[in-house]
C-alpha cells in the first residue's frame, strides 16, 4: 500500500489530526533519551481512545508495519527509536485515570497517565504509588510498566513490576487480551501480566493497567551524611543493610556530582565531601525515630564527616531538590550525556566505585556518579561529546568496561533503564545463550511478523 493510502487508513481510524507526516515531526519522534543515533520514522499516529488504538495495532499488523509504541520517550536505552520509516504510536491522549479504589486498594489507569498526576491523584485520596522514576513529571505510566521503572523509593517499596495487579494489552492481530485481576491474589493461569512488565513494547500494546495502592507512611525522617572517603561512604551503606535496616530511600553522590550540582544551585553542599549519602526513613514515628539513630551511629562509625537531619518539610526537600538536581546538574557540564544504571549486589558497591574510577583514568574520560546505593543501582554518568570522534570511541570502550565489571561483580546490565537497543548486545553475557533463544521464540510466537518494536531488547536478528 502506497504512503498516501496509509495515511489515509490511519487518519479514518484516528482522524486527520492525529496522523503526523511532516518533516518536523518525523524529526520529533525520530529519537529519544538514549545517546543513539536518529531514526526517521514514515508516520506518527496518536489514537485517541483504546478502540482505537487496537485498530492501528491491527492495520500496522495486516500490512507488515513496524510499530513503536512512545509514551514521553524519556526512556535512557533507546526503546523508542523506531524502526527505519515505520510507524509511531503515541499514547499521549490515552491519559485517563479511570478509577481510584480506596476500599480495594487499586487503580485503573490509562497507559498514558503521567506518572506524577497520578501519584497527585492517588496522594489526594490518602494513599500512595510508590514508584518515582526521576522522570516522573513526564513519563507516562505505559512507559513506566514496559520498563519497570524504579525510582527513589525501590530500596523498600520495590519497583513498577511490584504494583502492576493486572494489564489489558492489545495482541499483535488487534485483540484485547485481559490479564491479571482486582484483588490481591490471583493465580489463574499463566502470569502473562508479568510477562508484559518490562517488554518494552515487544510483545503487545497495553491499554489499560491495574495498579496496587498502599496506606502512607505516618512519619518520614531525611538525612544527609558527608563523608571524606568513597569507600567509607559505601562501606556504610553495605552496613545499614547488614543491620537490617531497610530505609525508603539510600542515595550517593560522589564529589564530582556534588560540585556540579552545588554550582548548578547552590543549595549549600559541602563541595569538599568526598561523598553524600542521602537517607530517609520511614513508617511508624517509633520506629522511624529508632531507625534513624541507629543510621546515624553506623555513619559516625564509618567516619562521617557529618550527618544532617531534616528539621522540617523544608530542609527535607532541599535534601531531595540537591538529589533530583544530580542528573541536570551533570547535563550542563558538557554537551553530550551518557547515563548508565550498572547495577551490583549492595554489598559490591566499594568494589564497583574503584572500578568506575579506574575506568575514568583509563578512558580519559569525566564520570559523575550517584545513584540508588541502597539497591546497588549505581548511575555513571558519562560527561562527554559525541562530536569528537576519538572521545566518542573511548566513551564505548568504557561503557563495555562498566557492564563487564558489573557482570564481573555478579550484577546485572540495568535495575531499571532496561535494555532497548542499547544493552541488546550484552544481553547473553548476563543470560546466556538459551534465554535469548527461548525469549526470541516467545517473540516469534507471539508476533510472528515482527512488527512490536523489532530489534528492542533481542537485538537486530530478528529485525
Ligand atoms: C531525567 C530522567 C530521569 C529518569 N529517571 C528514572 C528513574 O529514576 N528510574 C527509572 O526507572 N527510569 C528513569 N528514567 C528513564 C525513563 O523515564 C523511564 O524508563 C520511563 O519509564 C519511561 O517512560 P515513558 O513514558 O517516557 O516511556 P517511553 O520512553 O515512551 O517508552 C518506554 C518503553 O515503553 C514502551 N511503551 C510505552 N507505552 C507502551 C504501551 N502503551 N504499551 C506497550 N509498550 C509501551 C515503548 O515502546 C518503549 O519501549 C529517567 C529518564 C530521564 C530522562
Amino acid at each position: 500500500m502506497s504512503t498516501q493510502s496509509l495515511e489515509k487508513e490511519f487518519a479514518k481510524i484516528a482522524g486527520q489530526e492525529n496522523v503526523l507526516t511532516q518533516e518536523a515531526d518525523l524529526h520529533a519522534y525520530s529519537y529519544d533519551s538514549a545517546v543513539l543515533d536518529q531514526v526517521r520514522p514514515g508516520i506518527v499516529v496518536r489514537p485517541a481512545d483504546s478502540e482505537s488504538l487496537g485498530k492501528v495495532v491491527r492495520l500496522c499488523n495486516e500490512h507488515g508495519l513496524k510499530l513503536t509504541v512512545r509514551g514521553a520517550g524519556t526512556n535512557l536505552s533507546g526503546g523508542t527509536v523506531p524502526h527505519p520509516g515505520g510507524v509511531v504510536c503515541l499514547t499521549t491522549a490515552l491519559d485517563k485515570i479511570l478509577e481510584i479504589n480506596q476500599d480495594d486498594l487499586y487503580a485503573v489507569v490509562q497507559p498514558g497517565v503521567i506518572t506524577a498526576k497520578f501519584a497527585a491523584q492517588v496522594a489526594s485520596k490518602g494513599l500512595l504509588y510508590p514508584p518515582d522514576p526521576g522522570s516522573q513529571a513526564v513519563s507516562t505510566l505505559g512507559g513506566n510498566v514496559a520498563e519497570n521503572a524504579g525510582g527513589l523509593r525501590a530500596l523498600k517499596y520495590g519497583v513498577t513490576k511490584d504494583y502492576v495487579m493486572g494489564i489489558d494489552f492489545f495482541d499483535v492481530s488487534g485483540n484485547l487480551v485481559r490479564t491479571g485481576a482486582r484483588t490481591v491474589k490471583c493465580v489463574t493461569g499463566y502470569n502473562l501480566t508479568g510477562l508484559m512488565v518490562a517488554s518494552e513494547g515487544t510483545l503487545g500494546v497495553f491499554e489499560k493497567i491495574i495498579l496496587k495502592l498502599v496506606p502512607p507512611p505516618k512519619a518520614i525522617k531525611s538525612m544527609m551524611a558527608e563523608f571524606d572517603n568513597v569507600q567509607a561512604a559505601s562501606e556504610t551503606v553495605s552496613s545499614i543493610i547488614a543491620a537490617k535496616i531497610v530505609p525508603a530511600t539510600l542515595e550517593f553522590m560522589d564529589n564530582f556530582t556534588i560540585k556540579t550540582v552545588e554550582n548548578f544551585r547552590g543549595a549549600g553542599l559541602n563541595t569538599e565531601a568526598a561523598a553524600l549519602l542521602l537517607i530517609e526513613v520511614d513508617g511508624h514515628p517509633a520506629q522511624v525515630e529508632d531507625d534513624a539513630a541507629q543510621i546515624v551511629d553506623i555513619c559516625n562509625a564509618h567516619g562521617a564527616v557529618k550527618v544532617r537531619q531534616a528539621e522540617n518539610e523544608q530542609e527535607r526537600a532541599a535534601v531531595w531538590q540537591a538529589r533530583r538536581d544530580a542528573l541536570p546538574a551533570l547535563a550542563r557540564v558538557r554537551p553530550t550525556t551518557v547515563l548508565e544504571d550498572a547495577t551490583v549486589p549492595r554489598s559490591k558497591i566499594p568494589a564497583m566505585m574503584k572500578a568506575l574510577e579506574r575506568i575514568a583514568d583509563e578512558f580519559k574520560l569525566t564520570i559523575g556518579t550517584f545513584g540508588h546505593a541502597g539497591d546497588g543501582n549505581l548511575h555513571p554518568t558519562i560527561l562527554t561529546d559525541k562530536r569528537d570522534v576519538q572521545e566518542w570511541e573511548r566513551v564505548h570502550k568504557a561503557i563495555d568496561a562498566i557492564f563487564d565489571e558489573a557482570l564481573a561483580l555478579g550484577g546485572t546490565l540495568s535495575g531499571e533503564h532496561g535494555i532497548g537497543l542499547a544493552k541488546a548486545k550484552y544481553m547473553h553475557l548476563e543470560h546466556g545463550t538459551a534465554a535469548i533463544e527461548y525469549s526470541r521464540k516467545l517473540k516469534e510466537v507471539m508476533d510472528p511478523g515482527n512488527i512490536l518494536n523489532p530489534g528492542k531488547i533481542l537485538g537486530t536478528l530478528l529485525s
